[in-house]
């Protein structure tokens, strides 16, 4: 049973982003020119506003940086309250905003490792699947 979910914002490109999430793949758009990633979605490099971006695989890896936990029903009892939103830096730089799974507030620490996951959900656009994140992996020594 899909988790029903606030409406998405959708507009240009962000059809591809939702299908990559389909396929459990977290990609994002890095530009040809001059080779920064854009998040969220863009039509035209945020840096230098090219059009020639492509969709990058991301290694769903990242920390958590911000979070907090809202208790106000926002969204006319779509998601059940209190719910937990999480600022991650991902590995290669972005910042994501998201929602943990498998952990909720009293567990989050600034800097802890998570995880890209992918839950199915649906909005008044039909089914997709949502990324967010696990508890991840310490880094291993070395590198
Ligand atoms: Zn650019």
């Amino acid at each position: 049973m899909p988790e029903r979910r606030p409406d998405r914002a959708l507009g240009p490109g962000h059809n591809d982003f939702w299908q990559w999430c389909a396929a459990s793949e977290l990609r994002l758009q890095r530009c040809a020119t001059c080779g920064e990633l854009s998040w969220p979605v863009v039509a035209t490099c945020e840096f230098c506003g090219s059009t020639d971006l492509a969709w990058e695989h991301m290694s769903g890896r990242g920390r958590v940086i911000a979070w907090t936990t809202f208790e106000r029903d926002y969204y006319a009892g779509t998601l059940p309250i209190p719910w937990d939103t999480i600022l991650v830096e991902l590995a290669e730089g972005p910042l994501f905003l998201s929602n943990p799974k498998g952990f909720s507030w009293p567990d989050i620490t600034i800097g802890m490792p998570v995880q890209v996951a992918f839950v199915d959900c649906e909005d008044s656009a039909g089914p997709f699947r949502l990324p967010v994140f696990e508890r991840g992996q310490e880094a291993q020594g070395g590198d």
